[in-house]
């Protein structure tokens, strides 16, 4: 299958760029074909702005919706976007690689989703109307198509678990899971988290290498995260609240997952 790996880690010597290296041989050696975007290499502009248009009339008012809409449907966006949105379309399985930074993704990154999700491509997809609320979460540009994270975290395992002081990952990677990468209409693996990355060493690197190796191997085949497809009934319409006898006095994120 063709894979996208979107990497951003500033130093090609760290760990996040030694696992870089092992994923690519390894979905290499499977007979992956692999695109790479490193994006602190590519130095990728992360600020979405009127730039972003190669047509925008100096002094008027820019509006980031309406100018990302009109640029996407008139081949206006600049060039950086339209390679990412080709490399999107032409991957069927995407994985985003980074280190936890102040809980969720280095801004490079959360700027590449800013700018490559344009409007009527990541988002205002399909038909918005009283009734309808566009073909996302589960279904828009991207569906059919699978994405992973593969994060490292500095903190250990159990502050992260369901009573862990920074909060349980799956919470906390819900605005990238549900938001991001559901949104537009992947199937969401479940992450690859490594946590404790100050403990390192020959041994324990080798051990990650396997398990993240095994992950990859089963990238076609592992069971996505069974978040709920807005247009399939779970949800009231047009509140877009869970319906009632649907995890029936549940609350928060995980009501989302069936
Ligand atoms: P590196 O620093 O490059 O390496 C980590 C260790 O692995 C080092 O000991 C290194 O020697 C060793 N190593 C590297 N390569 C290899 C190799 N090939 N074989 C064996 N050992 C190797 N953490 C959280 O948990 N939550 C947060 O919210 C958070 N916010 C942060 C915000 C900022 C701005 C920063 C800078 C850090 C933050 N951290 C946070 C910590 C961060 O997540 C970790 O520093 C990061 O994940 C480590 O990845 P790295 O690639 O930078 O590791």
């Amino acid at each position: 299958m063709n894979v996208l790996l979107v990497y951003a880690h500033p130093e090609p010597r760290s760990l996040n760029g030694s696992l870089r290296d092992f994923s690519i041989n390894r979905l290499e050696e499977a007979g992956h074909v692999v695109q790479v975007s490193d994006l602190y290499t590519m130095n990728w502009k992360a600020v979405l702005d009127a730039n972003d248009s190669t047509v925008h009339e100096a002094g008027a008012r820019f509006d980031p919706a309406a100018d990302s809409k009109h640029a996407f449907e008139h081949g206006l966006q600049s060039a950086d976007i339209e390679r990412e949105q080709d490399k999107l379309r032409w991957a069927d399985t995407v994985i985003l690689q980074f280190p936890l930074w102040w809980f969720s993704m280095p801004a490079i990154l959360k700027g590449w989703v800013e700018r490559v999700y344009a409007y009527g491509f990541g988002y205002g997809v399909g038909e918005h109307s009283d009734v309808r609320w566009g073909d996302r979460y589960g279904e828009g540009t991207l569906a059919g198509k699978r994405a992973m994270l593969v994060v490292t975290a500095g903190g250990w395992e159990s502050h992260y678990g369901p009573r862990g002081i920074n909060g349980p990952i799956d919470d906390l990677l819900f605005p990238i899971h549900h938001g991001v990468l559901y949104y537009p209409g992947f199937d969401v693996l479940p992450p690859f988290v490594l946590y404790r990355t100050g403990r390192m060493d020959s041994e324990r690197f080798a051990r990650t290498c396997a398990e993240l190796g095994k992950r990859l191997d089963d990238l076609g085949k592992t069971q996505p995260i069974a978040f709920r497809p807005q247009n399939a009934g779970a949800y009231e319409i047009p509140a877009l609240t869970l319906r009632p006898d649907v995890a029936t006095d549940q609350v928060g994120f995980a009501v989302h997952v069936a």
